[in-house]
């Protein structure tokens, strides 16, 4: 057979040594020439986003409508949703100001608004942040500071918490960049001092030294694969000065530092006695930065996290909202389960009830929710997509059975 005269023009390869040969005006493009322009597009336009930083355009909604939008997501947390839509919405608007310093000259550094939120695991700390995430639309990674002590290699680490960002977003440099990082478990990095709590780990002063640089924004070498560095891997620069890093903790115990300071405070002073007893029952609301170096978070660390709100503890009344009202409420959750079974889940109010009071027998919070009803629904899962019902209602006596029987229900703390 004559051999096939059609080639690509641009690498010169013939019809039979490539898979796809795509015909133009005047000439032939092979699938190997196609993926090697696609890559210097990119190359290109990457390079040009880097240059022309007026192409940054991120529309950030005002506070109120943050706030707004968490509320879709979260119950109650009042506070801590005001603070973050604040912080968020100074955090980028900073950006933009950047963009238009550039070009005006004019040098007015509003300083980056990193956030450290306290409350009890639980409580929505992880939702808020992965919520304004969603709405900002920008790569959202989450880490947990605790692995920085147990690696054993302190400090070297730190930086991977950059590799979690990149990998989400396809090691787009620039839009990690851009990104919001969770830093879960900050309390557990706190160095041991003269603070109630007695597990922490000794090199967590090491772990908070390496944090500073990534939370003071500089150029920082990633390893692209996370763990340690290891010389072989190619290692790539971010820059951290646009990252907003939100960082949680339980900080148990921190509600002692807190009053003490209060009352060292409040001595010798004639406060109301009313107001101390206030003060008292929210002492997490009155919470600060020297609570939190008391805690044992270094002085330096404590700088580059200027914002600090608390989450109040989840009550009853919150647990019953959380399991129907938001978005995506467990309750809602289940409902549409089923209905993609064909069956209607209907659920008695006192059922609802059990499964709040349950959470607050067990001491489970709000993600303990999720485990009652499994408990509770997992029969009925089981076995009702091989029947024919088209309508299951869950009322108190089958829901106490369920949950009498399973694990759960030997969790029980004396
Ligand atoms: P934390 O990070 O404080 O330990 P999470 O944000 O991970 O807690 O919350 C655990 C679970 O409880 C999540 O599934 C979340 O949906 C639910 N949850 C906690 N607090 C709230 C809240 N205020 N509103 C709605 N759901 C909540």
């Amino acid at each position: 057979m004559a051999k096939n005269p059609l080639h690509c023009s641009f690498c010169g390869r013939s019809r039979d040594e490539v898979k796809i040969l795509i015909a133009g005006q005047e000439g032939h493009i092979c699938e190997n020439c196609v993926e090697h322009a696609r890559e210097i597009i990119d190359q290109e336009l990457a390079v040009k986003d880097d240059k022309s930083t007026s192409s940054f355009k991120l529309t950030v909604k005002k506070p109120i409508e943050i706030k707004k939008f968490l509320d879709e997501y979260a119950i109650g947390q009042d506070e801590a949703k005001k603070v973050l839509a604040v912080a968020v919405y100074n955090h980028y608007k900073r950006l933009q100001q950047k963009t238009a310093d550039l070009n005006s000259g004019n040098e007015v550094e509003i300083e980056k608004s990193n956030i450290v939120m306290v409350g009890e695991t639980g409580t929505g700390k992880t939702l808020l942040a992965k919520s304004i995430a969603r709405m900002l639309n920008v790569p959202f990674a989450i880490v947990d500071a605790t692995v920085f002590t147990e690696a054993g290699y302190v400090g070297e680490d730190v930086e991977s918490i950059l590799t979690r960002l990149l990998q989400v977003c396809n090691y787009d440099v620039s839009a990690a960049e851009r990104g919001i990082v969770y830093i879960d478990e900050i309390d557990k990095i706190a160095r041991k001092g003269d603070n109630p709590s007695i597990t922490r780990d000794v090199s967590g002063e090491g772990v908070q030294q390496g944090m500073l640089k990534l939370l003071e924004g500089t150029d920082v070498l990633v390893p692209p694969q996370g763990g340690r560095k290891h010389p072989e891997q190619k290692l790539i620069k971010i820059n951290t000065q646009n990252i907003l890093f939100i960082c949680g903790g339980a900080f148990d115990g921190i509600d002692k530092i807190i009053a003490r300071r209060i009352q060292t405070n409040t001595i010798g002073f004639n406060v109301d006695k009313e107001l101390q007893d206030n003060m008292k029952k929210n002492l997490l609301s009155y919470v600060n930065a020297t609570d939190l170096k008391s805690f044992g978070l270094i002085p330096e660390l404590l700088g580059r996290l200027p914002v600090i709100t608390h989450l109040e503890p989840l009550d009853a009344t919150t647990l019953r909202a959380i399991l129907t009202e938001p978005k995506n409420a467990l309750i809602k959750q289940y409902t549409k389960l089923f209905e993609l079974e064909g069956i209607q889940l209907t659920i008695e109010e006192e059922v609802l009830n059990f499964m709040v009071e349950k959470a607050m027998e067990f001491k489970l919070g709000a993600r303990g929710l999720r485990s009652i009803c499994e408990s509770i629904l997992t029969d009925a899962m089981y076995e009702l997509p091989s029947s024919k019902e088209t309508h299951f209602n869950l009322d108190l006596e089958y829901a106490k059975r369920n949950f009498d029987k399973s694990k759960l229900s030997l969790l029980k703390v004396a």
